[in-house]
């Protein structure tokens, strides 16, 4: 074999290993489950009040299924920013209202909603409750730049780790937050709604369990599952993304992954709802019970 062939076949190699370890690999293996106690998720949320989620997708961009879950493939699928609200008697309860144009356009997303945009803005006006899964940007963005922020901040719950994760973001607004509540690791914020500690995409990340009043019940994954096959196989983002581009404590959202797939396998009927699934979203609304978003993705500004 010529010098010159023994070169492609090692650079071929070298791809080969770089493409299965930074989009394929899932490990580290024999991570343990991190277990849910559903029992007293069910307890903690004691009454039922809710009634449907609606979400409103802001921003989309197409992505490789692998990037966000390992060893998915290259299949291209919706990348969503979806805000999600429970309808109570106070309000309601918004779940991760999004993100901004500037900040949807800074992170590659090529559709934004901007009416979308205004009908989660009015939500945060009225809601009794703002919950989010962490404090990135996709998640707490638009709170931040809500134009009537001093009139919902006290609204937000937000833990201390949450705030240090807001700070980093530097916003004005940031600053005006004047409290913060410590969680325990799972606590019942409103009849129906128990956060759960789930540190690991971020040190103080959260998944929201919400009981309805007709008894469904949700998991509101947050980004430790952006994408269903995330729980459906506990497979976490690709190396790429969890290693490089947006670090996490990767075995423990493997652990807290084991857990959710487990967690459904003994209730079929808990619907898991990851964070940035916008396609699985949309096929499985009417299953699910999610009222159908309103309007579509209309395209970013031009500039
Ligand atoms: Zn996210």
């Amino acid at each position: 074999m010529g010098r010159f062939s023994k070169t492609v076949i090692a650079l071929l190699l070298l791809v080969g290993i770089a493409y299965y370890w930074l989009l394929v690999n899932a490990g580290p293996r024999g991570v343990p489950a991190r277990p849910f106690d559903i029992a007293a998720l069910r307890a903690a949320a004691n009454a039922e009040r809710g009634a449907k989620p609606t979400g409103i997708t802001l921003a989309t961009r197409r992505i490789p299924s692998a990037s966000l879950a390992a060893g998915t493939g290259l299949r291209h699928v919706t990348s969503g920013v979806i805000a999600w609200r429970i309808e109570t008697p106070g309000g309601g309860i918004l779940l991760d209202p999004g993100l901004s144009p500037t900040d949807a356009e800074a992170m590659g997303f090529t559709r934004y909603n901007k009416a979308g945009m205004a009908v989660v803005d009015g939500w945060m006006d009225r809601a009794e409750l703002i919950l989010f899964s962490h404090a990135h940007v996709d998640h707490v963005g638009r709170f931040l730049d809500h134009p009537r922020f001093d009139d919902i901040a006290g609204k937000a719950l937000i833990t201390p780790g949450m705030l240090g994760g807001i700070n980093a973001l530097w916003r004005e607004n940031g600053s005006h937050i004047a409290k913060t509540r410590d969680l325990g690791p799972i606590e019942a914020v409103a009849p129906g709604v128990v956060v759960i500690q789930t540190p690991g995409h971020t040190p103080a990340s959260q998944m929201i369990y919400v009981q309805l009043a007709s008894g469904r019940e949700y998991i509101f994954t947050g980004d430790t599952a952006s994408l269903a096959p995330n729980f459906e196989r506990a497979t976490p983002r690709s190396r790429l993304v969890s290693d490089i581009l947006v670090p996490e404590d990767r075995p423990a959202v493997i652990g807290w992954l084991k857990g959710l797939k487990a967690l459904k396998e003994r209730n079929n009927a808990l619907v898991l709802l990851p964070s940035h699934d916008a396609d699985w979203v949309q096929e499985n609304a009417a299953t699910f019970g999610i009222v159908p978003e309103p309007g579509s993705g209309a395209k970013l500004p031009q500039h």
